[in-house]
């Protein structure tokens, strides 16, 4: 019987353990589950939650437990080594687990700190921060709003620019959207990082009266004079700054040297194995693939490595590779939303507002919790 051991219960993790859990029987794999925490959230209900709609508390978070096969074991502690030449990773209270299968899916961690100034601003990168912001915005009377980004990368590349059309539509609601001026910080030389994307975002954002800043890359922030800086030598004046905070990989990645630059794990772009440690797959925001950090890229890592482990234990060979595939839906406000579909070879092409892609957006909350986290679609 082999171990598969997963770390990191979040959106990939889940799914890769579900995968296996269908495909093999108990005599054929252990499969565990290690997480820090008993809950699954669903990161991008944030965003909904700091613009104040009424989620229910089950459409945030979940029992891990209930979201697993109950083939799989789940163990709630903190990893705090990961050994991949002696394969074995070490947990706090539990000790040492070997494997004969590693899967890395500790996704990634903020670090606010690192922007000299970041006090001041808010988020919506953690629940906690995205209610704090949801009370900002509730009492906030007008001004300048200034959505930036604290490093690159971070989670979901359009969560920003969704998130200033949203704060479009919030004020549009409360009837004050004259009184509100929203700006947007972009660190690269347009909107998105795609260009037929930016080209349909700055129209978007141009028909919303969004001001775009090109090129500004927050380098720090004066908290007193409520200025935002750039390396590039700009400023902004702010009344409410929103910031996404800096990521960086998990501290144990950081910490057991699997990481390089911000502690990404360098992993095969296509089959996801980590240098020559063949049994060693890392899926998720943890990898430093040059894709979006994102559940979709997650999800559908989660699949590849799902099958070519199973394929491995009964003894086939599996040609299948992860092909780069993202796909995303961006809430634009007033029931409109953009879909965007691509893979390391083919990139966006211009996306169309329509209200059928925010239906999309709608189904793809709903079906998270049941058919992509069960890993069946
Ligand atoms: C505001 C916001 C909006 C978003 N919107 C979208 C969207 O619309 N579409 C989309 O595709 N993606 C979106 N995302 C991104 C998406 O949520 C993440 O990219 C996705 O969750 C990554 O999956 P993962 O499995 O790599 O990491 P995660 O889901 O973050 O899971 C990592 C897990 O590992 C655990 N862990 C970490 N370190 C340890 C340790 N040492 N020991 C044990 N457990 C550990 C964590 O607790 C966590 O449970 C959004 C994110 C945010 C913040």
């Amino acid at each position: 019987m082999k171990r598969i051991l997963v770390v990191g219960g979040g959106t990939g993790g889940t799914i890769v353990a579900n995968v296996l859990a269908r495909k093999l029987s108990r005599k054929e794999a252990e499969i565990i589950v290690v997480n820090d925490s008993s809950k699954h959230i669903y990161q991008p209900a944030f965003i909904y939650t700091a613009l104040g709609y009424n989620l229910k508390e089950r459409d945030i978070a979940r029992e891990e437990k209930e979201l697993l096969n109950k083939n799989v074991k789940l163990i709630i502690d903190n990893a705090v080594g990961i050994d991949v030449e002696n394969r074995y990773v070490a947990l706090e209270r539990t000790g040492k687990l070997d494997y004969d299968y590693l899967v890395i899916a500790t996704g990634s961690r903020i670090v606010p700190e690192e922007v000299p100034g970041y006090q001041i601003a808010y988020h919506f990168y953690s629940l906690e921060e995205a209610r704090r912001l949801s009370k900002v915005l509730e009492e906030f009377t007008g001004g300048v709003i200034a959505v930036g980004i604290g490093g690159i990368p971070y989670k979901c590349p359009p969560a920003p620019a969704e998130f200033c059309c949203l704060l479009d539509y919030y004020f549009t609601r409360k009837k004050m959207r004259d009184k509100v001026e929203i700006h947007y910080l972009s660190p690269l030389p347009r909107t998105f990082p795609h260009e037929a994307v930016a080209e349909a975002i700055t129209e978007m954002m141009e028909k919303k009266n969004i001001y775009w800043h090109p090129m500004f890359n927050i380098e720090s922030v004066d908290p007193e004079k409520k200025i935002v800086y750039s390396l590039e030598g700009e400023s902004l004046k702010f009344d409410l700054l929103v910031m996404v905070p800096p990521h960086r990989g998990a501290k144990v990645v950081e910490e057991s040297g699997l990481g390089v630059d911000s502690g990404w794990i360098p992993v095969d772009k296509h089959t996801l194995q980590y240098k020559e440690y063949s049994e060693v797959y890392v899926i998720g925001d943890a990898t430093n693939l040059p894709v979006s950090k994102s559940g979709a890229a997650a999800h559908f890592e989660a699949k590849v490595v799902g099958k070519r482990i199973y394929a491995d234990i009964t003894g086939q060979k599996s040609k299948l590779v992860y092909d780069g595939r993202v796909v995303c839906f961006c809430d634009a406000g007033f029931r409109k939303a953009i879909y965007m579909d691509f893979n390391y070879e083919n990139p966006p092409k211009k996306p169309r507002f329509s209200y059928l892609w925010y239906l999309g957006k709608k189904m793809v909350n709903k079906l998270y919790w049941s058919l992509i986290l069960g890993g069946t679609i």
